[in-house]
């Protein structure tokens, strides 16, 4: 196991990474290439933004919340960039989180080797896996890479009885279309997927992206809000997928 991670940011008090009050662990790295990533920063595994942690400088800050979880259902998330590129330094984290008795999630794109990720989700009690495309050419044209083993790793993860919340970072010309959201219905239904989460595009990234120098390739495409996603998450529930 590497001594330390490098990590570009833990974020308190996040209400957005699972269950609960979470303290939000994002790991710098990421094997995809998503045209909206609002953490463009993240996705080099090189220095700039963030720097290198020992697994007890995370716990520290991790357990100083504890009464925060402990009153509202939460615990620690960790996120990314892709937290799969440094399973080593996770897993022994998750297994001292877990020592604590602390809740331990993680968000993922779940795009690991199969062995790999079939050891490391042993360590982790809940799974929100992002599904970006149901089509794999569409899938490689938004983020540089197939989908198929981002979804044999969902599969494993329910064949597991992991508890999982798959989510759809639902992008405007990618994926919002109501034929989308009828396509992703018969691929959550084949995979006996129950309930899932909606996450609409946002702007949030625009200017780490001027900041950084580098283009942006949603520059000026309106975001999308809870409202405009109606028709789109009907769909969903008209399939019996809780949304
Ligand atoms: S998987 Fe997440 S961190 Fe990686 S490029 Fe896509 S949006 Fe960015």
């Amino acid at each position: 196991m590497p001594d330390k991670a490098l990590l570009f940011n833990i974020q308190k008090f996040s209400l957005h990474d699972g269950p609960g009050i979470r303290t939000a662990v994002f790991f710098k790295g990421c094997p995809l290439r998503c045209r909206w990533c609002a953490n463009p920063e993240s996705q080099e595994a090189g220095l700039g933004a963030g720097r290198y942690y020992t697994v007890e400088e995370v716990m520290e800050t991790c357990l100083q919340d504890r009464p925060f979880y402990e009153e509202s259902g939460g615990g620690v998330t960790l996120s990314g960039g892709e937290v799969l590129m440094q399973a080593g330094f996770a897993t022994a984290l998750l297994d001292r989180l877990g020592e604590a008795g602390i809740h331990r999630a993680i968000e993922t794109s779940a795009l690991a080797p199969p062995a790999v990720w079939q050891k490391f989700i042993t360590h982790v009690d809940f799974l929100i896996i992002d599904v970006k495309h149901y089509n794999r050419e569409r899938h490689i044209e938004g983020t540089g890479v197939s989908n198929e083993t981002c979804l044999a790793n969902l599969q494993t993860a329910l064949d597991n009885s992991k508890s999982v919340l798959p989510r759809i970072p639902v992008i405007p010309g990618f994926n919002n279309s109501l034929k989308d959201a009828g396509e992703f219905t018969r691929l959550f239904t084949a995979m006996r997927i129950s309930k899932i989460e909606l996450l609409p595009f946002h702007q949030f990234g625009e200017k780490k992206y001027a900041d950084l120098g580098i283009p942006y390739p949603m520059q000026g495409v309106p975001q999308l809000h809870r409202e405009d996603l109606a028709l789109y998450r009907q769909v969903f529930i008209d399939k019996g997928i809780e949304t």
